[in-house]
């Protein structure tokens, strides 16, 4: 047993017993990683409110067997649940991002630095205002925003501009999600779809971070671009669990 420090985001708290709770963690250096954090109902507990959905944490482990660790403390670096909580559209997106980064990092301790740096930026920039001098975006543009980086880090970003079969050079009319995003007239397969270029436009400025032109689009742009980066997440988080079954029975 090894004793380590890190810090993280809490993804998930699940009960453990009256009085214990296993923490799902995505840290910056030990990736996602599950510990038991003992006593936190009680009133008297060290770890308080630190072990909450949404909070950044200093976290002192020991590292367990069989992939459970044991929290032995816990120091809030900052809160974002408690400004989440109060608005119902901030409140769901940051939930998404959260359940998105646990399904992205299959491997347990696989360190995945790139991915806390973006849960950490998609949290403040939910929670924007007077904290961090982030100012606060529009929730469906962070999510967005967070889910195509976080693909990309995944390594499943979508084609926006070039062919994603044979490489042309883009712009291209055509979308296609099991395609892997833009494709061109020759290479377009049957159900794809024809977004508005504008949709496309606003999906690679949420990639590239320009949220000027980003937060000026259209209502109808947006529900566009979320539409299709659902798609593609949802595309790969299935074939992702497809593959799952096939590979514990080998
Ligand atoms: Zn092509």
């Amino acid at each position: 047993m090894a004793l380590y420090r890190d810090e993280g985001v809490v993804l998930r708290v699940q009960k453990l017993g009256e009085a214990d709770r296993i923490v799902t963690v995505l840290t910056r250096t030990h990736g996602r990683v599950r510990a038991v954090a003992k006593g936190v109902r009680r009133t008297r507990s060290r770890f308080g409110a630190s072990v909450e959905p949404f909070s950044h944490v200093d976290l002192q482990l020991w590292e367990g067997k069989g992939g459970l660790d044991v929290v032995t403390q816990a120091d809030s670096l900052m809160s974002y649940g408690r400004d989440l909580v109060g608005d119902y559209g901030r409140y769901t997106a940051g939930t998404a991002v959260l359940e998105t980064a646990e399904r992205l990092t299959a491997e347990e301790r696989e360190p995945s630095l790139r991915l806390f740096l973006l849960v950490v930026g998609a949290l403040r920039a939910l929670v924007g205002g007077g904290r961090d001098d982030v100012p606060a975006r529009d929730p469906g543009l962070v999510l967005d925003a967070f889910l195509l980086r976080a693909m990309t880090v995944a390594g499943y970003a979508p084609a926006l501009e070039d062919c994603a079969r044979c490489g042309a050079t883009g712009p291209h009319r055509a979308f296609s999600v099991p395609a892997g995003g833009t494709v061109c007239a020759a290479c377009r397969p049957a159900g794809a779809a024809s977004p508005a270029p504008a949709a496309l436009g606003l999906m690679v400025d949420l990639l590239e971070g320009s949220w000027e032109p980003a937060e000026a689009s259209e209502p109808r742009t947006r529900r566009e671009a979320s539409g299709l980066v659902a798609a593609h997440l949802q595309w790969h988080l299935e074939r992702g669990l497809r593959s799952l079954p096939l590979v514990e029975r080998t």
